[in-house]
């Protein structure tokens, strides 16, 4: 008998209660389309302001328990958090934990510019931008190590420690050297500007021990990757780089926090932060999340755009597509990331921060009828 595959769905904060029921439709629709069974647990409640409404002190709601998301072959959550609530939840809450906790170390952040999306940058044509932000994610200035000095109730000292192991460094690049070679996640294998595999290592060797070991360990690396070119950039450079010459990256790995800026960076050159879908992918677990916030700015009023979520799924359905040699599951994400292309391509349906007025549940419809059976 064919796997029933155990998806777990949270919500989140802010815009999550709105973008989160549009990747549930495309789940439910894409199963019939491709032949496989989820079953999809939730959606339960997940951000900052459920826990601060109810009891926040006891930790993980009790029907989300750790257990669940670890027994899951995959989860997704909307975005987290909300500016009044920042430092005011205890620790499971944060993302950032449970990419500590599941050991999640890469967070894939593809950044393309699809048909029917305009580019912020002057000229540029869909098929002209398909790179990846490779993310480390479980290393660097997020691993909370360090601590603060505070004196009569105030804060004078706070310290965080930049922390980069030979082992960490070693996983996220081969992850990166793979992802070049499969084309997992991109439109195309290759850089736009000459097709070719290339994996960029940029962080800012030269200053922080960190990032020297980093690029060391890259350099080690390269003679086992001779089909994909190695490129090496300083991170600040790269950052000029990528909007100077977008086409020219394929997959660009970095350590935690330069990622974590460089593809909301990238969230603007694919031309809406509501574009931007990514995962965080570990040996033994996966989870999306889209790559912005909650957006509290919009939040409530029906107007978010849900392809960040959508695609994010999308993206997740291909972690047990690889780990159970599910093709059905693979061919899911393409077909999903198709649907996107469609309905941005004709133009007819789009949320205001492409340009439109139609509304999130609008958008998700859309991707749904344009969903294909394989
Ligand atoms: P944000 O990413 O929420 O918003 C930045 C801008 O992008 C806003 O103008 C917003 O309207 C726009 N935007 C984001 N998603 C959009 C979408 N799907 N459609 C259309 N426009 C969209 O950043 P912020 O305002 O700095 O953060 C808000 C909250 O989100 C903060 O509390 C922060 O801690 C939290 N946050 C959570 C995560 C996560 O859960 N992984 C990531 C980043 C920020």
């Amino acid at each position: 008998m064919s796997r029933r595959y155990k998806v777990l769905a949270l919500v989140g904060d802010g815009i999550a209660h709105e973008i989160v029921p549009e990747a549930l439709k495309v789940l439910e629709a894409v199963q019939a389309a491709y032949g496989f069974d989820l079953e999809v647990i939730g959606p339960y409640e997940f951000g900052a302001k459920y826990y601060a409404d109810h009891d926040m002190m006891e930790g993980w709601d009790p029907t989300v328990t750790r257990e669940l998301l670890f027994e899951a072959d995959c989860w997704f959550k909307g975005p987290v958090g909300l500016p009044e609530y920042l430092n005011r939840l205890p620790g499971p809450y944060l993302p950032i934990n449970q990419r500590l906790d599941m050991d999640v170390y890469a967070n894939v952040r593809p950044c393309r510019l699809r048909p029917g999306v305009d580019s912020v940058l002057v000229g540029r044509e869909p098929g002209d931008i398909d790179y990846i932000v490779l993310r480390e994610n479980t290393e660097h200035m997020y691993v909370r190590a360090g601590g603060q000095l505070s004196r009569g109730g105030e804060t004078e000292l706070a310290v965080d420690n930049y922390i980069q192991t030979r082992k960490g460094c070693e996983r996220i690049i081969r992850y990166g050297y793979e992802l070049a070679r499969s084309g997992d996640y991109k439109g195309k294998v290759g850089a736009p500007v000459d097709g070719k595999k290339r994996l960029t290592c940029a962080a800012k060797w030269g200053i922080c021990r960190g990032d020297n070991l980093f690029k060391a360990v890259c350099e080690e690396l390269e003679p086992g990757y001779p089909d994909v070119e190695t490129d090496y950039a300083w991170i600040d450079a790269w950052s000029y780089w990528a909007i100077m010459r977008p086409g020219y990256y394929d997959v660009a790995v970095m350590p935690n926090q330069y990622g974590d800026i460089m593809s909301d960076m990238s969230g603007a050159i694919q031309g809406s932060m509501g574009m931007a879908g990514s995962i965080n992918a570990g040996d033994r677990h996966c989870y999306a999340e889209p790559t912005h916030g909650s957006a509290p700015d919009i939040a409530g009023r029906g107007i978010a755009n849900p392809t960040s979520m959508i695609l994010s799924v999308g993206m997740m359905l291909n972690w047990p597509g690889d780990k159970r040699r599910d093709n059905r599951l693979k061919d899911a994400w393409r077909g999903i990331d198709a649907a996107v292309d469609r309905v941005l391509a004709a133009r007819s349906v789009r949320t205001p921060d492409l340009g439109g007025a139609d509304s999130t549940a609008e958008f998700g419809d859309a991707v749904v009828e344009a969903l294909d059976s394989p």
